[in-house]
């Protein structure tokens, strides 16, 4: 896609901080480096999100996470890993070629803020909202 800022980046028109490359996907810095070491992985075809993803596609772009996740917490020491992928403009989603954010965890008190407010369920709706949501395989 001409004016996706990824696909640029994939075909080399703009820079980027890669580490890893294959026929499928590429994963560089995050221009941006909530934490040291945060990188975007991408599959080089353009697929806007999650959504738009086969399972093919998935396939091969989630199987590559846990080699990329290996090697940042190797060598730079972390302790931790959180991987975010925000999937449409409510979601956070920003850049409309889908793209995984590895972010590593080096030390407590970090600029990452991921909170889940928990809230105590009607179990009768929860039950009728799975049966909703039940997804024949
Ligand atoms: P989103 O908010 O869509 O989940 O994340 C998009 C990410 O892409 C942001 O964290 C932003 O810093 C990053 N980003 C946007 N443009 C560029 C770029 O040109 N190069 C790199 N390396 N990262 C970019
Ligand atoms: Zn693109």
């Amino acid at each position: 896609m001409t004016d996706c800022i990824f696909c640029k980046i994939v075909s080399g028109d703009v820079p980027s901080s890669k580490i890893y490359e294959d026929d499928h996907v590429l994963a560089f810095l995050d221009i941006t480096q909530v934490t040291p070491g945060h990188t975007l992985l991408i599959p080089k075809q353009h697929v806007a999100d999650l959504f738009e993803m086969d399972s093919d596609l998935a396939s091969t772009v989630f199987a590559r996470l846990p080699k990329i996740a290996r090697q940042l917490k190797e060598k730079l020491g972390a302790k931790g890993l959180n991987i975010v992928n925000n999937n449409g403009e409510l979601a956070g989603q920003t850049v409309f070629h889908s793209h995984i954010h590895l972010l590593p965890r080096l030390e407590e008190g970090d600029e990452l803020d991921i909170r889940f407010t928990t809230h105590e369920p009607d179990f009768a709706a929860l039950g009728q909202l799975a049966q909703d949501l039940y997804l024949e395989d």
